[in-house]
């Protein structure tokens, strides 16, 4: 699960990002309202945590847009404690909760939860592609009935092949939502866990199902 974090004060957003990778989700910081946007529109989230102030567009400014992109995306904004209005105005723009700060780290984690439950994403128990199955739960995946157990980041890469099936996906895009924003660009790690997806799900004689495009990146290949 990947939490886009928006949130200007730099000590804050590195608080929250690494709490949340500690508590097992990716995290990518955006520190203003336009940064937050293209990440959002060229690689999603499955939840946006947006403080309200911001130093260009105001938080309701980039939950308007967001909402303008994708109405289902769970939202928690960030308020000022005892802002009503904000709140309101929050929740009437969509979004799903608000958060008031200062905050304790455990009760963030708890709204995080119950959004991501609630959210259609969090629901489906198993992704399928032909005779690839991963299952969200137990985080193993089945080809054509043999199991595989899959390291936490082998499963982060292949849910989000597999969100994406038939996609082509830069080493970019890859990165930034499996790996977060922090990773370093020129880091081959992409391809090496493309390696190790191939050594467990691959069956010899056959063609790769997570297809090297030229120029491009990456597609997973619906298996038949
Ligand atoms: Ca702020």
């Amino acid at each position: 699960m990947r939490i886009l974090v928006v949130e200007d004060e730099s000590r804050v957003a590195s608080f929250i990002s690494k709490g949340l990778e500690g508590a097992g989700y990716v995290t990518e910081v955006a520190g203003d309202g336009s940064t937050a946007l293209d990440s959002f529109r060229e690689r999603g989230a499955d939840l946006v945590l947006l403080d309200v102030g911001l130093p260009d567009i105001d938080g309701f400014s980039v939950l308007k847009e967001v909402r303008k992109i994708d109405q289902d995306t769970p939202v928690i904004m960030l308020t000022a404690r005892g802002d009503v209005a904000s709140r309101v105005q929050g929740l009437d723009l969509g979004a799903d909760d608000y958060l008031p700060k200062p905050f304790d780290f455990d009760e963030l984690v708890a709204r995080i939860r119950a959004q991501l439950r609630h959210s259609g994403q969090s629901q489906a128990a198993v992704l399928q592609a032909g005779d690839l199955i991963l299952d969200l739960k137990t985080r193993r995946a089945e080809r054509g009935g043999r199991a595989t157990d899959l390291t936490s980041r082998e499963f982060a890469l292949l849910e989000f092949l597999m969100r994406h099936e038939g996609q082509v996906l830069s080493r970019s895009q890859i990165l930034g939502s499996v790996w977060g924003y922090s990773f370093d660009p020129q880091s081959n790690v992409v391809d090496v866990y493309v390696g190790y997806l191939r050594g467990k799900l691959d069956r010899a004689g056959e063609n790769t199902i997570i297809e090297t495009v030229r120029g491009g990146g990456y597609r997973l290949r619906v298996p038949a």
